[in-house]
Formats: structure tokens, sequence, C-alpha cells
């Protein structure tokens, strides 16, 4: 028996290849923008999480190429010993006030904040209450936490969360996990409720807004204040790499939760911090987001624009209000075939398969930026109906 034997096996992928339905690792030739030059093509990009369209935008970039020459490439070393900038700090106090907490710290990837941030509070003999949606990262951060109990309900179904949280003992230690802004369906949690039980069930929360920061709320302030429950919220969790158009990501809470994650997370203490232009990108997307609240308008706009033209034509869309706009597909064939096809009409979309999605409920998910014009969409939409007239006919 050899390990590398499931590597020397695996033909998924090549098989997929083979078949020319393979949708992923396209490369860009071009910077993340509403249009990108993909495998050589021009191609309008509804498959990103650069909502704000900041990724692209000259202060980002200036802030970026500043703190580059100031600070050198790297941080060579972890927050908790010679890695921490001045930079990291502003950024952190700059998160807290943004998100009306009292402290916050930062980690080098959204991916990691959730290992970090759940492995470091929640112990062995605590409870994990998750939605059945949660992101992957929450999924692989309970199991960092080597919690022996976590249990997952039915997806934003309050009766179930009540049920789950009903059977647990009634001084266990608790954390009710949500993502704010779902990634795949981009619908928004039902907050208000899920703060009501766990108020009456003794357990915490902690919401993952990584697609709700910039999107909703006060300035793009997420989830918690949309529902204006920034203060019920026990930790804000979001990343860098889609409104802040940048890398890491943080969580934001009471400073002696702070405190202690900042004296006992393994993947905070033993990764090296965030780079210098990364940490600086995202502070300049934070204050154009504090300070353009036209951008966020501009984001909810084009969204509902591109949702009535979709509906209009009659592209079998999953209802909501935020800049996620899934289609469904249902079936992987038709999910890969649908995805090729958009891409020769020049548009790139994210095909989403199981794991992602149960069984039979593919989907291709589309995804907007503030930047996007008009005409982009009406392409766009008129790329889905072509596409739509040959898969279904
Ligand atoms: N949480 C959610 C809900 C996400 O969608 C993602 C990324 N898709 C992450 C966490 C991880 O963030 P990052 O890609 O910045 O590591």
């Amino acid at each position: 028996m050899d390990i590398f034997d499931k590597c020397y096996n695996f033909t998924e992928a090549r098989d997929a290849i083979a078949t020319g339905l393979y949708p992923y690792f396209h490369a860009l030739h071009t910077a993340q923008d509403t249009e990108v030059i993909m495998d050589g093509r021009r191609i309008i990009m509804i498959g990103s999480n650069n909502y704000m369209g900041l990724t692209n935008d000259p202060r980002t970039k200036q802030a970026a190429i500043e703190a580059l020459e100031k600070y050198g490439t790297g941080c060579s070393g972890s927050r908790f010993l010679n890695g921490s900038l001045v930079l990291h700090e502003q950024l952190e106090a700059e998160l807290a006030e943004f998100f009306n907490k009292d402290a916050a710290i930062t980690f080098s990837t959204g991916f990691q904040t959730n290992l970090g941030a759940v492995s470091a509070v929640v112990g062995r003999h605590d409870y994990i209450i998750n939605d059945a949606e949660n992101h992957a990262s929450i999924i692989d951060a309970c199991r960092l936490a080597f919690v022996k109990n976590v249990l997952k309900y039915e997806h934003s179904d309050m009766a179930s969360l009540e049920e789950r949280l009903a059977r647990l003992p009634e001084d266990a230690g608790k954390l009710i996990i949500t993502d704010g802004v779902f990634s795949m369906s981009g619908d928004i949690a039902n907050l208000p409720k899920i703060i009501e039980l766990a108020r009456k069930y003794n357990a915490r929360v902690m919401v993952d807004d990584a697609h709700g920061v910039g999107m909703i709320g006060a300035n793009g302030r997420g989830t918690a204040s949309y529902y204006g429950l920034e203060k019920e919220v026990d930790i804000i969790m979001t990343t860098f790499s889609k409104s802040l158009a940048s890398l890491g990501g943080c969580i934001a809470a009471e400073a002696p939760v702070i405190d202690y994650v900042k004296h006992r997370s393994r993947p905070f203490i033993f990764s090296a911090s965030i780079p210098p232009a990364n940490a600086a990108a995202a502070r300049e997307a934070l204050r154009i987001l504090k300070t353009e609240p036209e951008r966020q308008k501009a984001l909810i706009d084009i969204s509902n624009y591109m949702r009535a033209k979709l509906k209009a034509a009659g592209i079998p869309i999953i209802e909501g209000e935020t800049a996620i706009i899934p289609v469904y597909t249902y079936e992987m064939n038709r999910t890969f075939l649908a995805t090729k096809m958009l891409f020769e009409e020049g548009v790139y979309v994210n095909p989403v398969i199981p794991p992602a999605v149960c069984e039979g409920q593919c989907m291709l998910r589309t995804s907007y930026t503030a930047t996007h014009t008009h005409e982009q969409m009406d392409a766009a939409v008129e790329a889905f109906k072509r596409v739509w007239a040959k898969l279904y006919n």
C-alpha cells in the first residue's frame, strides 16, 4: 500500500478535461475586474467576489505600493513575535471601530480566521451548532477544535435550530455559527431569531460575514449592522478577499475574547502575518467603504437590475436581495455544459456542485461588482438566453 496510490489512480479531473467540460483553473491575463482576459479571451466576469470593484482601483493599488516600499514584501514571522507591523495594529483598530466592537485581530486568510477563532474559543466538551450551509472553513474549524459535539441545523430553519439547542445540557458551552450572507445561495441569515434563541438557550453567536461586508448594513458593515445587532453578535468574522480587495481576515469581539484568541490560537500564533501590501490595501478598501456609500448602492442596483433581467428572460434564479444570484442547473453535467457555453459566449460564472450544494441542486453562482455597467449586464443576459435556448431545446 502506497499512500500515493489514490493520486496515481485519480483520473476524475483528466476525464473531465477529455470531455471538454472541465471548468476549473482558467488563468487570468489581467487584473480581477468586471471584464478580464481569461485563457486569451475577453470575458465579462460575473463570478468574482470583488463586490466593491476595488481590486483594481488606483487608490487600493497605491496604498499597497506605498506599504510595500515602506515595509518590504513580507513580514517573515507571526504577529505574536517579529511579524507585527504598526499597519496591522492600525487595521485592527479600524476594523474594531467599523464593526462596533471593542477589538479585532487579523489572520492571514479568511479560511485561517475561522480555523483560528473557532479552535481557540471552543473547547473539546463544548457544542457547536452550525447552519447546514456554513462555509467549508467553518466545518474544518470544528475539526480543528477537536470538539466532540458538532450539530447541524437545516439551512436557516429556526425550528430546527431550536430543536438542536433544546437537546443540549443547559450549562454546557455552546456556539451557534452562521454565515451572514450565505456564500452560495446569497440569502441573509435570520439573525434576530438566532440571537433570540441564543439568549434563551445560553449560547454565543458567531457570524461569518465574508460576503455580507460591503454588501449589506450601514456603509457595508454587514449582517449584524443590517439588523442593528452588532452588540448582540458575539463574534463577527470577515475576510479581506472579497469587498476589501485583498487577502486576510479578521474577527471582532469583546476585548477579553480577542486577547484570549491572540494568545491561544495556533493558526494565529504559528503562521506569518499578512504582508504589508495586503494589509494596506484592506485598510484603504475599508476607508473607501466607509466614505463612499454610493458603491454599496451601485452594487445592489446593478444586482437588482440583473436579477430582474434574468427573471424576465425566464432564467431560473433563486430570489434574493444581495449581489449573489444563483441560477439553477440542477444536474451536474448540465452545470458544466452551461458554464462552458457561457464562457464561449464571453461570460464567466462559477459552477457549483456537491458537496458545496446538495445532490440535484447544482447551480451557477453569479455575483456582481459595484462597477459593472448596464451594457455588460445586458450582454451577459443575452448570453444566458442563447445558452438556455440551446440547453433546453
Ligand atoms: N467564509 C466564507 C463564507 C467564504 O465564502 C470564504 C471564501 N470563499 C471564506 C470564509 C474564506 O475566505 P478566504 O478565501 O479569504 O480565505
